[in-house]
This record gives C-alpha cells, structure tokens and sequence, in this order.
C-alpha cells in the first residue's frame, strides 16, 4: 500500500487525512526534538568555547571582561571558610596581615570562570584587574596565560597594595595548574648584592629569566611587566614586545651589532625611539618611550653599544624600555627575547651566603599564609 508522504498530503483522498495529520504531528514532534537537541548542544559548545578560551586575561582584553561580583561578595566573604592551596574549591578568602611591619594581604582562591572574574570577586573594584593582570604575568614565565589557565587552578597570594592605586606587589605566590598537573610556586626576594630582587622557588632557584647581558637591551631594570602577546612561544599578535620597567634614564644598549634604520617615528605613540637593522640575524631591534637617542640613523652600532637612555615618552604610563624583536620580512614576525635563538639567558640561584636569609622569607611567608 502507498504511504503517504507529508510533501503529497494536501493533495490526498479524504480517506487519508487522518492519517496524514497523524503524520504530521510526529513530523512535528520529531523536528521539536530536533531543534531542543540542537539547541541543547549549541549551548553545550558555547559553554565549552567559553571555557576552552577562558583566560583572555591581559592588556586590552582586561577591559573587556565583564565583572559585577565584587559588591556581591563582600557580604559572603565573613562567611566563607578558609582553605589551602588543593582544599576544597570555590573557596575564596582576602586576609591583612604584617610582614616584617609592612601591610600585606593574603589571597586564595579558586579560578573560575575567568582569573580576573575570580580576583574581581575578592578584591576591590578599583584593584582587582590589575591585580589579576599581574598574577598572569607572573604566571607566563610557566605557561601559556591565554591558552593554560583553566577552572579550577588554584591559587594562594601574598601582596603589597602600593601608593598607586593600579600598583601591587606580589610577594609570593603559589599556582596549581590544573591543565599542566603542576604546582607553580615563586617567592620575592632581595640579596644585598641585588639592585632589585627577584623570584625563586623555595630551593632557591630563580624562576624569572634574565637576557644575557652581552645582547641585553637593558641591564638595570626592577622587573619585566610584559611579554610578547604576553605568551611563551613565538609569533603572536598583541603587545608586540617585551616591558622592562627602569627608572627614567637607564641605559639602552643595541642587543646585536647592526644599522640605526629609524628615530623618533610616531613620537605620539613611541615616545623618542630606534630601530636597528641586523641582517645577519634577520631581525630588527626597537626600542620605544626613551628618555634621549644617543645615535643617528645610518649609524652603525656594535653589540652592546649603548644607543639611548629609557624613558617615559609617547604613550606609556611608567617608566619603561619597550624592546621588540621583530622580522626583516613583510610578516613582521615578533619574537619573544626568552625565545629568540640569538638571545642567550640565565636564571640565578640564592648562594650558601644568603642561605640562611631566604630560607628565613620563606618561613615568613609561610606562617603568614599559616595565620591567615
Ligand atoms: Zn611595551
């Protein structure tokens, strides 16, 4: 017997409609499945987008983040219990506390939704972004912060609120990676012998690079506050260079022998600057926001030659050198100093010396976190 399809039905018998109607209706019902099923996974792959791309936590893309549970959270905070680093998650915690009669605070906190959401929900609004955008900065010394930073990574602060409200520093800080099954851990600390201190685990070993200083661009700088597109390996959009923050007047050397191509370009945007061509290694060398260019273009410099002293100049909120390593081609790839084959880098470890010191921050910084 014909079975009526639902295309032929309006031109059917009437001893047919019946049926086609009933056909109709599971016709309907079935595309009222289809379409909640397809619904349901359109939602489930947004979810999943969302997580998968989680931590666009930095530069410009801070902006974008949107944020309401500061306010929130202050009414939930005196109820919240405490944990500890790989406790129990969706715990947040923001404690006071002194170190050696500096004010500081302590911070745990589960990652959720996003690492600025989460700081965002302890810490005050005016704070709390930049804030994260250290803790990510710290973190891409050890993983890709736009790519590894996960729900569910835990992690444990001690901080110092500086004079300038967008200002902070981050005394110690321990990281779980969920994605990378590790524990992160990195500890401030200060030698006599250093001009400023730097970070290390608890065995004393530093877990910030340095350039060498025979290819440096700088050689006196308190700490780097960017890197390329904020990321470990390669060729990335974003900040194109690396942020070495030295006070006004700090010299500039060119990090590869070459040509002064360019100076003082888009002085709005750059400040005083320089561009050095060095054919042999395929690369040109940029230095932004000086404070005074000691070269000419058409000059050529030596390895280490000190071409410029840094600044504050064009558009920059601190005093920094910006050094950008970028390709000859038209690609205008940019490299990552810490990467980059013709940088050669070094990290220190504290000495028998200073043993006995660093061992007691440790302990300082632990029985604070103890306590809190
Ligand atoms: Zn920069």
């Amino acid at each position: 017997m014909h079975r009526p399809s639902v295309l032929d039905n309006q031109t059917l018998p009437d001893q047919n409609n019946r049926r086609s109607r009933k056909g109709l209706v599971s016709v309907f019902l079935i595309l009222v499945f289809l379409a909640s099923f397809a619904a349901i996974h359109f939602s489930t792959s947004q979810i999943e987008a969302k997580n998968s791309s989680m931590a666009p936590d930095l530069g410009e893309r801070l902006m974008a983040e949107p944020f309401q549970a500061a306010r929130n959270f202050r009414a939930t905070r005196s109820a919240v219990a405490k944990t500890s680093l790989n406790a129990s998650p969706d715990k947040f915690i923001l404690s006071g506390g002194y170190l050696e009669g500096k004010e500081v605070r302590t911070l745990r906190l589960t990652v959720q939704s996003s690492l600025t959401f989460s700081v965002c929900r302890i810490v005050a609004a005016d704070r709390c972004r930049a804030l994260a955008a250290r803790i990510a900065r710290k973190l891409s010394w050890f993983m890709d912060v736009n790519r590894d930073i996960r729900k569910g990574d835990q992690v444990v602060l001690i901080y110092e609120d500086l004079p300038d409200e967008r200002d902070m520093k981050i005394l110690k800080m321990e990281y779980f990676s969920k994605y990378l099954q590790k524990n992160l851990e990195m500890n401030f600390f200060k030698t006599p012998d250093m001009n400023y201190g730097s970070y290390f685990d608890h065995r004393g070993r530093e877990v910030i690079s340095h350039l060498d200083s025979q290819n440096s661009p700088i050689r006196n700088y308190s700490e780097i506050t960017a890197l390329p597109g904020e990321m470990r390996q390669g060729h990335v959009n974003g900040h194109s260079g690396t942020d070495f923050k030295a006070e006004v007047g700090t010299p500039v050397f060119s990090s590869f022998s070459g040509r002064v191509t360019r100076t003082n370009w888009n002085t709005r945007k750059n400040g005083y600057c320089l561009e050095i061509d060095h054919p042999d290694k395929g690369v040109k060398t940029l230095y932004l926001h000086l404070d005074k260019v000691l070269v000419k273009p058409g000059q050529w410099v030596g390895r280490g030659a000190q071409v410029a002293l840094s600044g504050n100049t064009g558009r920059s909120y601190a005093p920094h050198l910006h050094y950008e390593i970028k390709s000859r081609d038209l690609k205008k790839t940019v490299y990552n100093p810490f990467i980059f084959k013709y940088h050669k880098k070094y990290s220190r470890t504290i000495s028998n010396q200073h043993r006995k010191d660093f061992e007691k921050a440790i302990r300082l910084y632990d029985s604070l976190l103890k306590a809190s």
